[in-house]
């Protein structure tokens, strides 16, 4: 049998999400989230799949899922915001000499930091703000 996938439209994964979350509360993981996920998109259309970077992200973004990371020293430069995917600005202050000096990154998107020291996120977990 030859398996059609289809992508679904950004509202009908957010939708999904709040499906998932309204039954279960929380998940603990994002496998588990995408799993939940692609269950509520499967009553939509057999043929929906999603990758669970979309799932992290639109759910970062939806404004209804709290996101939280596990994060782990690294020192491999983060390049986008690891919740939400939106581009990470600097932090600056300024040492005692008058130097600009970065002291870490924030997303303006979703409210995350990070300090210089480079992390990676290691674990998600989400739950319905509010
Ligand atoms: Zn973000």
């Amino acid at each position: 049998m030859v398996r059609m996938y289809a992508l679904p439209k950004e509202e009908e994964v957010r939708n999904a999400i709040y499906f998932a979350l309204r039954k279960n509360k929380s998940f603990p993981s994002l496998v588990k989230l995408r799993e939940a996920v692609i269950n509520e998109l499967k009553k939509m259309n057999e043929s929906y799949t999603i990758s669970m970077r979309r799932v992290r992200i639109i759910a970062a973004r939806s404004g209804f899922v709290k996101v939280n990371a596990k994060m782990k020293a690294s020192n491999k430069k983060l390049k986008v915001c690891p919740i939400c995917g939106a581009k990470l600005e600097p932090i600056k202050n300024y040492s005692l000499l008058g130097e600009e000096v970065v002291i870490g990154y924030k997303c303006k998107l979703c409210s995350y930091r990070a300090s210089i020291k480079n992390e990676l996120p290691t674990r998600y977990s989400f739950q319905l703000a509010r």
